[in-house]
């Protein structure tokens, strides 16, 4: 059985479609595939694929989300890449936090709230601990 996967944008409420990462990203395209809202570009939403799949890596995001989203990611590795906990500890840590069920920490779902709330407690931990955040964050 093969299933049909709607997905919806959660901005405007149309529909999204599977699109060559082209239609968005031009000649910086690297043969991505990504969830397009049909409205876009004046809905400027969109996410990408697990490689090689048909699986969306999260919601559609439009520009804002996308960019906190990888702030959140950026700043959330860093815990784990100095060794303050394991990376699952880490992502059992956060989940603990915000309150959130087991391996539902997937911060390519997580909504402009979510967002900041782990950037915010990130920040926190690095600075205790000393350690520089990343660039720009
Ligand atoms: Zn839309």
């Amino acid at each position: 059985m093969k299933k049909r996967r709607k997905i919806t944008c959660p901005y405007c409420g149309a529909a999204a479609v599977l699109r060559e990462g082209a239609y968005v990203y031009g000649e910086r395209s690297k043969g991505e595939m990504l969830y397009v809202c049909t409205n876009y570009p004046a809905c400027d939403a969109y996410v990408g694929v697990h490689h090689g799949t048909k699986r969306p890596l999260g919601t559609l995001a439009d520009a804002e989300l996308r960019n906190k989203r990888i702030w959140a990611h950026k700043l959330f590795d860093r815990i784990w890449q100095n060794g303050l906990m394991t990376r699952k500890e880490a992502y059992r840590w956060m989940e603990y936090f915000m309150g959130i069920p087991k391996d539902t920490g997937h911060i390519a779902n997580f909504s402009d709230y979510r967002c900041e709330e782990l950037m915010k407690k990130c920040r926190q931990i690095l600075m205790n601990h000393h350690i520089e955040l990343p660039i720009g964050a």
